[in-house]
């Protein structure tokens, strides 16, 4: 905290982080700061707004949470009710759990109060959460936009705003729900913003929302974690299957995030897996939250060593000892590749990350080496041996033959991606969708400073969207 021979705060402190909450940081095992908090803390400590391309597992929830935090911890308990003092928006379910785990070690015995309002599980419980009003609150866009319009949450006191992984957020078309509820908050307030890649969309959308931001790079755009080893297995889809169990009974494989492209396919690995003796979880957008939770944490305590993952579902899973991540198939969006391998290797331990890839996938390989800026190294090349003898066919086999109808997770009718959203994930707004707080009176509008109180209706003849 200070060096001994100067008295010279080190460490968090030389950031600014004081007290109580220091000493919370510390308890949680954070001593030096990581690069993206030596950059983001100071300049949010200082009221700018943020605007980082940080690298999953870069550190940067800690980048966001503790300048709030220690804003917060001085403004006492007095909390209007429904009401939060801090929002922040992230893609996933998994990933806004994880946030507030981390903000809860971060605040620990400093009477932070926290929130987490998610699609795919009961209203009820959230809703009488935020009845007093919350210190912080973490949610995802679809329930979060849900309870604002039906009045049961008031942003209009939030002065600190967080949109997490923002690139996710528009892939998966919330955009237009982020916008809204960006307008929603306080017109004082600061706002921060963190994507793994700055697409066009999020630069204009950081141009809309934010003022004059600091705009923080930890690494060039899609630059992967140097500790990862990366590289590619040349092999037909019809030789995967095999490919993958000769890799995994290699017991040096401790902990292993398979790769899907389709929450399909992902159950298809899984059969496999199980076909040739192993035992596997698997984690999709279909899947309920209380499985999803069960599989992730078997993972996370051990007890399962492979996990099989759509990307969407795999977001936000923060296992630090995950040794090897399994690309089964190259995902549509070179960008995901990055988030992908960044299961692996973080927080400096090493990882090892291995693409299986069909001649049908080169292109794909080609943009993710692209994106990636370096060439990935070829491993073993099964191309020239002939493909294993197939198994009976059965109805499944054969639908697993011709080849799954789906489009990858994540995407979206009317979304750039176009394509299916998936079951149990929250659901995106349409582009034509009226606004949710439009119709009340301009004094009451979120964003004018008075409360959101307008009376429930429902949205357009049409009820409030039950994410799952
Ligand atoms: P994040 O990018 O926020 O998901 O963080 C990635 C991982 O780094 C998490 O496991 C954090 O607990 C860990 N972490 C973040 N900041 C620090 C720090 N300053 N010192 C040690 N571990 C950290």
């Amino acid at each position: 905290m200070t060096n001994e021979n100067t008295a010279e705060p080190t460490g968090f402190a030389k950031l600014g982080i004081t007290g109580n909450l220091l000493k919370a940081t510390h308890a949680a095992g954070f001593d030096t700061p990581k690069p993206v908090q030596m950059q983001a803390i100071p300049a949010h400590l200082a009221g700018r707004d943020v605007l980082a391309v940080a690298q999953t597992g870069s550190g940067k929830t800690a980048a966001f949470s503790l300048p709030i935090l220690t804003k917060i911890v001085g403004l006492g308990t007095k909390r209007s009710p429904k009401s939060a003092r801090a929002l922040i928006l992230a893609p996933t379910r998994e990933l806004a759990v994880q946030i507030e785990e981390t903000i809860r070690a971060l605040s620990k015995g400093l009477h932070v109060s926290t929130a987490l309002v998610l699609g795919g599980v009961s209203r009820f419980s959230q809703v009488k959460k935020m009845a007093p009003g919350v210190d912080v609150l973490i949610a995802t866009p679809g329930r979060l936009t849900d309870l604002v319009r039906e009045g049961e949450i008031n942003l209009s006191e939030t002065r600190w705003l967080v949109l997490d992984e923002a690139d996710r957020m528009l892939d998966m078309g919330f955009i237009h729900d982020v916008r809204r509820l960006a307008k929603a908050t306080h017109k004082d307030r600061q706002t921060a913003l963190f994507s793994a890649t700055m697409p066009a969309e999020i630069e204009t959308l950081a141009r809309t929302i934010m003022k004059d931001p600091v705009h923080i790079e930890v690494a060039p755009q899609g630059t992967t974690a140097a500790e990862i080893k990366q590289s590619v297995v040349l092999a037909r889809v019809k030789q995967k299957r095999h490919v993958l169990s000769a890799m995994l009974a290699d017991e040096a494989m401790r902990q292993v995030i398979v790769f899907a492209r389709t929450k399909h396919g992902a159950d298809r690995v899984t059969r496999d897996l199980e076909r040739d003796g192993f035992d596997a979880a698997v984690i999709h957008g279909n899947k309920s939250q209380n499985a999803r939770q069960k599989a992730l944490n078997g993972f996370r305590d051990g007890s399962v060593r492979i996990l099989v993952a759509t990307d969407i579902a795999a977001r936000g899973i923060d296992v630090p000892g995950i040794s090897h991540v399994v690309n089964y198939e190259l995902p549509d969006e070179a960008e995901s590749y990055v988030h992908r391998i960044g299961r692996t290797g973080r927080n400096g331990a090493d990882g090892i990350a291995i693409t299986l890839c069909d001649p049908g996938e080169n292109a794909k390989l080609r943009q993710v080496e692209r994106i990636i800026r370096m060439k990935l190294p070829i491993a073993a090349d099964h191309l020239g041996q002939p493909d294993p003898k197939p198994e009976p066919r059965t109805a499944e086999r054969r639908t697993h033959e011709r080849g799954p109808k789906e489009h990858s997770e994540g995407a979206r009718n009317g979304h750039r991606n176009g394509g299916n959203r998936p079951r149990g994930e929250e659901k995106p707004r349409e582009r034509t969708a009226k606004k949710p707080f439009a119709g009340k009176p301009a004094g009451d509008r979120p964003g004018n400073g008075k409360p959101f109180r307008g009376k429930r209706r429902s949205f357009g003849g049409r009820k409030p969207a039950q994410a799952a």
